[in-house]
């Protein structure tokens, strides 16, 4: 596309495939794209939110719950439905959870847009309302959250299972919300001003099928799934000297095309005796090292196997990177690069054992660093989705162990903020209020989709809770089970008021950058998608990856 100026009007000249979609038609093509992302995911919401099942061009399954897998799985190619994508990305990245939360709130916000865009309201006045609103609910939430301490076991627990609930993970909330916390506390430091701060890169979760979640477990260091390389070596050491080595314990190939030309036996054995006495030597300085464990990223040749069996020393070749990273965490040591130049100083102490049943080896370091959540499933589709449902619960209970701010859930945060901002609004002057209106209602998305999910009557509900928050207090919030109103704090269904800021927030800014749009022009067609439902002028959501009749 190139650009040139006559006579001051800009004139642009476009591709033959070049398409333009311009003021109200761009803004209901952009609109209509993102809430298609938004309705995708609305029914993961809340306990009783269905799961997906995700099939990839490759025939892989996945069957998940998790906002922000399903909208990465679902390979979307439409550029204002990637925005929104964004919003779950960013708030999986800030918070850890309440992606769904923050998709939907997006996608409403839009609706609400469009509404008022259909008003004639301006563009702009949208915006700006919006902006005011954002920044007024995040003050509400700050306003309306409670402290809780790093130790306060109980309201940690709360945090966890509700960021599990609905999830694959619920079945055992209570036991691997048990863990979660230990975890948590395990990597947690006290620092001088009273603060805490959380250090996961000393917490591993490791998975394995073949036993159900509640046989789930944490240990503390590492949990290396390997067996010995050589069925003569030692499984294990109480007094263990371990080495972490990323160098193959090999011969050095001078360069693989090299022929070697032997002419006579004597010649061959010469150069077999030279391999051997390589070998020999790399041993010998693993020996001298003083180390009895080695763990190995690259190879172990057959011979060195033979040579460390013998020396009663313990090796496990072609370790998982991840797991040799982990290892230095645990036993504060560092890798040897170059197997030739290994020292004492490479060598750290701990403890090794070996699990023969299920060909684990756990591994401690002196001062007891790091810990692994050894996470079982049936299958490995369940153990798959257990592990999203825990990486959600160990960041927010680590947000709310450095934060120390907590909300009460089951939409009764957004219930209280939504009546706030509608005080708020009188004080707004101009459309702006009711932009700001349109903000308070989209909140209220929440506990109705909450209600919705379960079956109940989200219209009755939610007027339920807007009486409850007028008369009772701020914690009223949606029992899904029973289809009351409950304190939800006392429920212990509780949330992180880091993640509900952030998912207001990015879902605002995501809604604002869709509106600020009255202008597409497309390098090819906009209308690639031929099963489109979702009703953009033009053709909407093209090409979600062959999932569209899915959803
Ligand atoms: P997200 O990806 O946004 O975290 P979830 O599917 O995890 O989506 O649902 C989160 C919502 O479910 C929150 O609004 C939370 O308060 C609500 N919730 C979780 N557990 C309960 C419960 N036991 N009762 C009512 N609401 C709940
Ligand atoms: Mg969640």
């Amino acid at each position: 596309m190139s650009q040139r100026m006559q006579q001051g009007q800009p004139m642009i000249i476009m591709g033959d495939d070049a398409q333009r979609v311009k003021d109200k038609d761009a803004q209901e093509y952009n609109i209509s794209a993102a809430r298609g992302v938004a309705e995708a995911v609305r029914s993961t919401l809340g306990p009783k939110g269905m799961d997906k099942m995700l099939v990839d061009s490759m025939g892989d399954v996945t069957i998940t719950n998790d906002g922000v897998t399903i909208l990465q799985e679902m390979d979307i190619d439409n550029p204002t439905a990637e925005m929104i994508v964004e919003v779950a990305e960013t708030q999986e990245d800030e918070a850890g959870d309440g992606t769904t939360s923050a998709v939907a709130i997006a996608g409403e916000l839009l609706k609400n847009a469009e509404d008022l865009l259909e008003q004639d309201i301006h563009p702009t006045a949208v915006i700006k309302g919006f902006k005011l609103a954002s920044e007024h609910a995040r003050d509400q939430v700050d306003e309306l959250a409670t402290g809780v301490d790093a130790d306060d076991t109980e309201t940690l627990k709360s945090v966890a299972e509700t960021s599990m609930t609905g999830k694959g993970a619920e079945l055992e909330k209570e036991v691997l919300a048990d863990l979660v916390i230990r975890a948590i506390q395990g990597v947690t430091v006290a620092a001088n001003d009273g603060s805490h701060v959380v250090d996961l890169a000393n917490l591993k979760i490791e998975t394995r099928t073949g036993r159900s979640a509640g046989q789930s477990d944490l240990l503390s260091g590492a949990v290396v799934d390997k067996i010995p390389v050589h069925k003569d070596m030692p499984t294990g050491f109480d007094d263990a000297e371990i080495l972490l080595v990323n160098d193959p314990i090999e011969v050095e190939e001078a360069d693989v095309d090299t022929a070697v030309n032997v002419e006579s036996p004597d010649q061959l054995q010469q150069f077999l005796d030279q391999e051997e006495e390589q070998l020999r030597e790399k041993v010998d300085g693993i020996i001298e090292s003083g180390a009895n464990v080695v763990f190995c990223q690259k190879g172990i040749d057959d011979l060195a196997q033979h040579y460390l069996a013998k020396e009663g020393i313990l090796a496990v070749r072609r370790t998982k990177k991840s797991d040799i990273e982990f290892l230095k965490n645990v036993l504060n040591a560092t890798t040897v690069t170059d197997i030739d130049s290994v020292s004492s100083d490479h060598v750290a102490p701990g403890t090794v054992r070996h699990d023969t049943e299920d060909e684990l080896f756990y591994v401690e370091g002196e001062d007891a660093h790091g810990a692994t959540l050894l996470l079982y499933g049936t299958t490995e589709h369940v153990v798959d989705e257990l592990e999203r449902g825990i990486n959600d619960a160990i960041d927010v209970v680590a947000t709310t162990v450095s934060d120390g701010r907590i909300l009460p859930g089951g939409g009764a945060i957004e219930v209280e903020i939504a009546r706030r901002l509608r005080d708020y609004a009188d004080s707004v002057s101009g459309r702006e209020q009711l932009a700001v209106e349109a903000f308070a209602d989209a909140l209220e998305l929440i506990p109705r989709v909450l209600a919705e999910n379960a079956g109940l009557d989200s219209i009755d509900l939610l007027v339920d809770l807007r009486g409850a928050h007028e008369s009772e207090g701020t914690n009223a919030g949606l029992d899904v089970y029973t289809g009351t109103v409950e304190d939800s704090f006392e429920a212990g269904v509780v949330e992180t008021a880091h993640a509900k800021e952030q998912a207001i927030a990015s879902a605002a800014e995501a809604a604002n950058l869709v509106l600020k749009i009255d202008d597409i022009i497309s390098a090819g067609d906009l209308s690639t998608s031929s099963d489109d439902d979702g009703g953009a002028p033009g053709g909407g959501m093209g090409g979600m990856g062959g999932m569209g009749g899915a959803m």
